[in-house]
């Protein structure tokens, strides 16, 4: 029997049916295959996977689809390079109590999840031991305790990997758990999957994230205009609808968007679709994402060429993580006010 070709999947569905195969995703952009090999090698280390609704914002037979380049393992990443590290935020020092990382003043950050919707190449958790710090029910509990127990604490995020990889139930438990803390004020939610997998922005997950007196923030990471589509606008209005606050950061990409042009006409269309640029992050220096880092003055004359033709609003922060220091620290575009 044929199926139903306008039949609705589930975001699972479409989780599940991402695309874990370097031969078949060479397939659907007809790519030549004198790149599968590489890339089966690079997926050892990190596996591919992207969704297919994903794949269809790509160009086909482009190898320098900008959408593209996020996603596919190359030779590249093999290259151990001095400077890039595995941990290079020094994270295992923030891990009080597994799951949980207290850097920043005010706001604590649980990795909430192992894994993506989207394996992304030049993620600086490409090499971070989920599996290790995946406390499980009894380590929430600890983490509770530790936010309960820290008046000075007025915001919990949710990161991971991504945290709407979890079900609606688990969101909505933690969402009642909060909530039950006077002082979390604000919960706040960084995730790619609004961007690239908008299906699981169910009506059933808006109502676990803001059934609650918290103010509810959604960071949405998006580096490209073209990851924005018509069902990425109808996710993200049906967010702003219901009175999520929606930013975005970026990470600045050689060869994906490190282009004035690009950037600013990111910023115009991220705020059309209800998006307030918030981050441009300098790469973090992992290893086996080399290829995609751009030098600091290169990354500041973007900025500034940013700066030069955009509303001041639509100028994301241009910033940089050092471990050990008490904010992500900004790079300033001074230097550049003689042009
Ligand atoms: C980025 C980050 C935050 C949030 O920082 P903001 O500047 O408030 O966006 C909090 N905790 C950790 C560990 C982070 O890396
Ligand atoms: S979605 Fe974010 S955390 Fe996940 S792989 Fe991409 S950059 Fe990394």
């Amino acid at each position: 029997m044929k199926s139903n070709s306008s039949k609705k999947y589930s975001w699972q569905t479409a989780l599940a049916q991402a695309i874990t195969d370097p031969e078949e995703l060479l397939e659907l952009l007809n790519l030549d295959k004198n790149f599968l090999k590489s890339a089966q090698q690079a997926s050892r280390e990190f596996p591919l996977k992207v969704p297919r609704s994903f794949i269809a914002r790509m160009d086909k037979s482009n190898i320098n689809d900008p959408l593209l380049k996020q996603v596919l393992p190359i030779q590249a990443e093999l290259e151990v390079i001095e400077g890039y590290d595995q941990d290079p935020l020094n994270e295992k020092q923030f891990n009080p109590i597994p799951g949980l990382l207290h850097k920043y003043h005010g706001r604590v950050l649980l990795t909430f999840t192992g894994t993506c919707g989207i394996n992304c190449r030049y993620c600086f958790r490409r090499h971070f031991a989920y599996e290790e710090n995946n406390p499980g029910s009894a380590g929430w509990e600890k983490a509770l305790f530790y936010i309960k127990e820290d008046s000075s604490i007025s915001e919990v995020i949710l990161s991971g990997g991504d945290p709407l990889v979890a079900t609606d139930t688990t969101l909505k438990t933690l969402t009642e758990k909060l909530t039950q803390i006077p002082h979390i004020k604000r919960l706040r939610i960084h995730s790619r999957m609004p961007i690239v997998l908008p299906e699981r922005i169910t009506q059933e997950f808006i109502s676990a994230i803001t059934a609650s007196n918290l103010k509810t923030i959604m960071v949405v990471h998006c580096n490209h205009p073209r990851e924005i589509n018509a069902e990425v606008k109808h996710a993200i209005q049906s967010l702003t609808q219901s009175g999520v606050s929606l930013l975005n950061q970026t990470v600045l990409l050689k060869d994906v968007n490190d282009k004035v042009d690009t950037l600013i006409e990111l910023s115009e269309k991220l705020f059309e679709t209800g998006i307030q640029p918030y981050y441009l992050h300098v790469l973090d220096k992992v290893q086996g994402a080399a290829h995609f880092d751009l030098n600091l003055e290169l990354a500041r004359k973007l900025h500034w060429g940013m700066a030069q033709r955009l509303s001041g609003y639509l100028v994301p922060k241009l910033v940089c993580e050092q471990p050990g220091a008490p904010a992500k620290l900004p790079l300033e575009s001074w230097e550049f006010c003689t042009d």
